[in-house]
């Protein structure tokens, strides 16, 4: 059974989205189009070795409890929770079929590198972060062990408000995503629907203990979120991650209703910001890239590719 009605399903369509199961979801990503067509390859190709055409971009569930300013999905049309949950084996063979389908309409472009573009029918990685909060979905840390004895790599990106979920999960990298310094703001750029902001503090006191790589992902977004860089360390410091990355946002999707161009920084503003918060937290600056506009630390200025 499916709780994504028709009408979702045509908008999720018509914005590149293929459905994985009955709940779960793919989508191709612009930097795999253009590492097909050797034209460079995603940051984290660049910060983690990541290879960008064999990267799957998928979701075990578009449900989420958060309504982020910054987030390309139509938050503003909820999605329900399924009254069954697929089996991990099932979207994770879906998730493959219909990446191969995906990357089968490329086929014949000119512009492609065909090598690449036969590479990209078997996939290396996995980020599972496209649309929707991936710890509501129970069976998470098996479809993560299902991907993981197919020889991929998993990225994983959550919002944190499942702390209980976080401590089970064992991906390659395990992310938390923070996009506040503090409750008030929390409240403006994410709009949760309940009050989850000690759980993204449980989260991060979690992810602090993990035997998994970690990272802390903060999208910046002007006007809403680009303050307290003390505030911003303070939390990170809960979780003592490997990585920080703070990127800019980006006018894309449907966050194009609820914020201006003008709330995308530029890669000199976050990388100013970024000093502040590697300053806070005694992290140095590990890398950035400013076609991406983001920025990495770390706490040695260091950084390890995944494979
Ligand atoms: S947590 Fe992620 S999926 Fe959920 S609203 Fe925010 S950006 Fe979108």
């Amino acid at each position: 059974m499916t709780s994504i009605s028709s009408a979702t399903r045509d908008i999720l369509k018509k914005h590149g989205y293929h459905m994985a199961g009955s709940h779960g979801a793919v989508k191709t990503c612009l930097w795999l189009n253009k590492s097909m067509r050797n034209d460079g390859g995603c940051y984290k190709s660049k910060f983690y070795g990541m290879t960008s055409h064999r990267c799957i971009q998928m979701t075990p569930t578009l449900v989420c409890n958060h309504r982020c300013l910054h987030c390309w999905r139509a938050v503003e049309v909820p999605v329900a929770l399924p009254d069954q949950w697929d089996l991990p084996i099932d979207i994770v063979k879906s998730c493959l079929i219909e990446q191969r389908r995906l990357i089968s309409g490329y086929g014949g472009s000119e512009f492609m590198d065909r090598t690449k573009w036969k590479e990209a029918f078997e996939p290396r990685h996995v980020a599972i972060s496209l649309s929707g909060e991936p710890t509501l979905y129970p069976y998470l840390p098996e479809m993560i062990e299902e991907f993981h004895t197919k020889g991929m790599t998993t990225f994983v990106v959550t919002n944190g408000t499942n702390p209980e979920m976080v401590g089970k999960l064992k991906p390659t990298q395990l992310y938390i995503s923070l996009n506040a310094p503090d409750k008030e703001t929390y409240q403006k750029a994410c709009s949760p629907l309940a009050d989850t902001w000690d759980n993204i503090k449980q989260s991060l006191e979690i992810m602090n203990g993990s035997e998994t790589r970690t990272a802390v992902r903060i999208t910046l977004t002007k006007g809403v979120n680009m303050d307290a860089p003390e505030g911003y360390a303070r939390l990170i410091g809960l979780a003592e991650p490997d990585y920080v990355e703070l990127k800019s946002y980006m006018h894309l999707g449907f966050s194009r209703n609820r914020l201006s161009r003008d709330s995308m920084p530029s890669y000199q503003e976050v990388l100013d910001f970024s000093k502040k918060v590697a300053e806070a937290l005694g992290y140095c600056i590990a890398d950035s890239s400013e076609s991406s506009r983001v920025v990495l630390l770390s706490k040695d200025g260091k950084k390890t590719d995944i494979v």
